[in-house]
């Protein structure tokens, strides 16, 4: 069995992310990375200790869901269990600074931390998501006050959050949202109806919602919508009008209660800047989307797992089923689609973590510090605008590349149980059904593959293929300097391919996921190249993602250059065959 923590994590932990710099800024003090490298690895080992103990009774119990009970919402026991020992280990809010009582640990890790989870129940890892998540939100966009009475509570895990953005109406399209945020007397109260809330039976809500000042006006977009804490328990100890009406039956991620939230007259209290709510949102939702991705990336490595183990011991025509050349080139493939997947999100996380640290020390420097020169910290700000072009582009492709590897592999992994993988307690099975919602929530593939798109629109190619040339061609080694030429004469079609959609919005939203697809491998190929370059053992996975990727890359550019959106009707005249 691959280790929960394993190469590939330790790789870039000691080798493939400037530590150094990442604390240096984020302190203001010289780092010793081989001090901090060893804590972080402390915290990751802890963190795989107890998804590994803790696998077998999450896999066993994973039918069992949460239940409603007198409108309290009750973990099943070995949910309860499991984060039981995740708050008594302190991993339960990852993100909360050391002031508040949290590790305030990098990106990376924690969402190393959520892979790990994630691998061992999917539905675990949604609850801890959500709960340092919506930490996160209050940390960066609430008053100092609030700061202070909530984020503790959340280190500790005394208190747990939800994200409550979908209504039935409003699902993808967040300017449809009708929750009513109300100003009586000074006080803010929210009514309204909630549906899939992740958590939903938690102390911790944070409500998007819309003025009711500029409720008409505002109607129909996300201007106008407002974030709001509503706690389930008003200060004096009683109820404030948050109500769980049922909890869903789903098809995975038993564990993970989803709620639908009624809210009469609660008291809110505004986290952030009046009508900024969605910003602040899809900061929450940005940081989601990397959990989400690391979620895709724990189920897979785990399906995998298990199928590479499953193929090595099944004999058939005399020989174990992973011998048969169909089979190895399938668990190839799998592999192959796991690792670019990890890569893109490792990558993405890497460089959130060094923009929080360049933040922080520009926030110094802007408050009179002369830790650094002027020129020095003009920069780090250019360095700050680049990463955030890149982080931009990367977040959505590796949410959706990571979501459908999980989706895709889980299937693979059935197929190559035979009949074993279609019976009910197959754990194959269990792995796909909890793999179907990564691709949907957290913005679907679809939201995903947009997004990237416009940030394309907005140039973020430009500033991306620059630092990936230069890297590219940084390769001294004949045979990485030799698969770089691939990737660079990709990058070539892919730029050639661009051109002839952006021209055309309609043509270019239908081809948005071929777009997506081909500069993800693009980004992932560089990724895997500079491993390879680190750990010599992975030249073999980087070789095969590039020989596969580019034929692949070469047929979407062709198709995308030569296509039309007259395509559109044809594809309107298919499906009406159907009526
Ligand atoms: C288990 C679970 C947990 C959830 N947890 C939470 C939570 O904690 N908080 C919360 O607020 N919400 C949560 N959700 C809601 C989730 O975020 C939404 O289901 C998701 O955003 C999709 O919205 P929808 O279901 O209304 O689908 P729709 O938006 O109706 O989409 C249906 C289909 O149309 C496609 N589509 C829609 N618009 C476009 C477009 N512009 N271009 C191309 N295709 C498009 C979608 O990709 C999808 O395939 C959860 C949902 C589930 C199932």
């Amino acid at each position: 069995m691959r280790a929960y923590l394993n190469d590939v994590v330790l790789l870039y932990l000691d080798e493939m992310i400037d530590w150094e710099n990442y604390f240096h800024w984020r302190r203001g003090e010289q780092a010793d990375a081989d001090v901090d490298r060893a804590a972080m690895r402390e915290v990751l080992e802890t963190a795989a200790q107890i998804c590994e103990e803790q696998e077998p009774k999450l896999r066993a119990g994973w039918e069992q869901c949460a239940r409603l009970e007198n409108g309290n919402v009750v973990y099943p026991p070995h949910i309860a269990e499991t984060l039981d020992k995740l708050k008594q280990a302190g991993l339960i809010s990852f993100g909360v600074e050391e002031q508040y009582g949290g590790f305030e640990l990098p990106a990376f890790v924690a969402n190393v931390i959520l892979q790990m989870v994630a691998r061992a129940d999917a539905g675990l890892m949604t609850i801890l998501g959500l709960q340092a998540g919506v930490a996160e939100d209050i940390q960066r966009y609430g008053s100092e006050e609030m700061k202070r009475e909530y984020l503790p509570r959340f280190a500790s895990g005394e208190v747990m959050g939800a994200m409550d953005l979908t209504e039935p109406q409003a699902g993808s399209d967040l300017g449809a949202i009708q929750t009513r945020a109300t100003s009586e007397n000074g006080k803010t109260f929210v009514d309204g109806n909630k549906i899939f809330i992740t958590n939903g039976g938690c102390e911790i809500h944070l409500v998007l919602a819309r003025d009711a000042e500029t409720f008409d006006q505002s109607k129909g977009t996300t201007k106008g919508l407002s974030l709001y804490l509503v706690p389930r328990t008003q200060k004096d100890g009683k109820p404030n009008g948050v109500t769980v009406t049922r909890l869903e039956e789903k098809l995975g991620i038993h564990g993970s209660p989803t709620a639908a939230i009624q809210f009469e007259h609660a008291e809110g209290f505004l986290v952030g800047e009046r009508g900024q709510g969605f910003t602040a949102m899809l900061s929450l939702m940005n940081n989601a989307r990397l959990g989400v991705a690391a979620q895709g990336v724990g189920i897979a490595e785990a399906a995998l797992d298990v199928a590479i183990r499953y193929a090595r011991t099944r004999v058939q025509f005399g020989q174990p089923i992973a011998e048969q050349p169909l089979m190895k080139s399938r668990l190839a493939r799998m592999t192959m689609e796991l690792e670019g997947s990890r890569a893109l999100l490792y990558r993405a996380c890497a460089l959130t973590d060094q923009n929080r640290a360049i933040e922080a020390v520009l926030a110094r420097i802007a408050s009179g510090s002369k830790e650094m020169s002027e020129a020095q910290a003009a920069e780090l700000q250019t360095l700050y605008e680049r990463n955030e072009t890149r982080i931009r582009l990367l977040t959505p492709l590796a949410k959706y590349m990571g979501t459908e590897a999980a989706d895709s592999i889980s299937r693979d992994a059935i197929q190559i149980h035979g009949g074993l993988g279609f019976m009910a307690e197959s754990e194959v099975a269990k792995l796909h059904n909890d793999a179907i919602i990564t691709t949907i929530y957290e913005g679907t593939s679809e939201i995903q593959v947009s997004f990237a798109l416009k940030e394309i629109g907005k140039g973020a190619l430009g500033v991306v293929f620059e630092i990936l040339e230069a890297e590219l061609k940084s390769f001294e080694d004949p045979r990485l300097a030799e698969l770089a030429d691939k990737v660079l004469a990709g990058m070539k079609q892919i730029l050639g391919a661009a051109g002839a959609l952006l021209a055309d919005f309609k043509y270019a939203m239908m081809s948005a996921q071929s777009l997506a697809e081909v500069v993800a491998s693009v980004l992932a190929a560089g990724e895997l190249l500079k491993q390879a370059k680190a750990d010599p053992r992975r030249f073999d996975l980087a070789a095969t993602w590039i020989d596969r990727r580019m034929v692949d890359l070469e047929g979407r550019c062709k198709r995308i250059k030569t296509g039309t959106v007259a395509h559109l009707d044809r594809c309107a005249a298919v499906i009406d065959l159907v009526d």
